[in-house]
């Protein structure tokens, strides 16, 4: 990993994480450092409960460290108080889950718009639409659409509002493999097109040819960071 980065968008220090107290004490982040680059296409790979999800979501402002230092960009996030996470998750973080959430009302286009009512600067809801490949789409429910083409919407309205990151928990979970790939290579394309910095969490150990690092969590540590000299883009996979 190289040491102080000054293109790194995300600066960990030795963050933890523990959940309870006492007996009971969960101890799901056990001192990470890690430095993002800009740009990065980052893979988290790891059992479950080794701390994927509590590291993104620490990344994302949706959670805090116990100790340890981060910021993003100039940032300081660890301390910051719950406005000043909830503004900058608004201007500089998308998420994508491994459920949709939807509104089972409102058609593709409705679902992605509602977001860029609180952006500054977002892209046509028609271009967002666009990347995720959904154009032919646009006018329909959700319950019309299949589950990838559902969570590609919901990456759509992740990025409508152009954030600096993209942060992914299993976005293929819930989705079977020829369908998660599409979904991956989604994600992928708007890595290099926007330049959007990625995260992505997922079992698809395949997706790790397409990052420039894959990420190996163990019991809340860094087991081991694998760089790829040559990412592969989305076409040149064969899965
Ligand atoms: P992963 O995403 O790799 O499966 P998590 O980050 O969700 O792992 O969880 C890491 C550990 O922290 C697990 O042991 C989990 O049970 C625990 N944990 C996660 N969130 C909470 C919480 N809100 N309260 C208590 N324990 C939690
Ligand atoms: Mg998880």
């Amino acid at each position: 990993m190289p040491t102080s980065n000054s293109s790194a968008v995300f600066r960990a220090q030795a963050l933890t994480k523990v959940y309870g107290e006492g007996e009971t004490a969960v101890h799901a982040l056990r001192g990470v450092d890690l430095e993002v680059a800009r740009g990065e296409f980052i893979v988290l790979l790891g059992a479950s409960g080794s701390g994927k999800s509590t590291l993104l979501n620490i990344l994302g402002g949706l959670d805090v460290p116990s100790s340890g230092e981060l910021s993003f960009a100039d940032h300081q996030l660890s301390g910051a108080d719950e406005a000043e996470l909830t503004r900058y998750r608004r201007e500089h973080v998308g998420f994508v889950f491994q459920f949709y959430n939807l509104i089972p009302s409102l058609t593709v286009r409705e679902n992605i718009a509602l977001v860029t009512d609180i952006a500054a600067h977002p892209m046509a809801v028609d271009e967002a639409v666009a990347m995720v490949g959904l154009s032919a789409r646009a006018d329909h429910f959700p319950a019309q659409l299949s589950g990838g083409e559902q969570q590609r919407v919901a990456i759509a309205r992740a990025i409508v509002k152009r954030p600096d990151v993209l942060l992914c928990d299993e976005p293929t979970g819930a989705l079977d493999y020829q369908t998660g790939k599409l979904v991956l290579e989604v994600i992928a394309k708007i890595n290099q097109e926007l330049g959007t910095t990625a995260v992505v969490i997922t079992h698809n150990a395949a997706i790790a040819a397409m990052a420039d690092r894959v990420i190996y969590l163990g019991d809340g540590s860094i087991q081991r960071i694998e760089q790829n000299a040559h990412k592969l883009t989305p076409s040149q996979l064969s899965w």
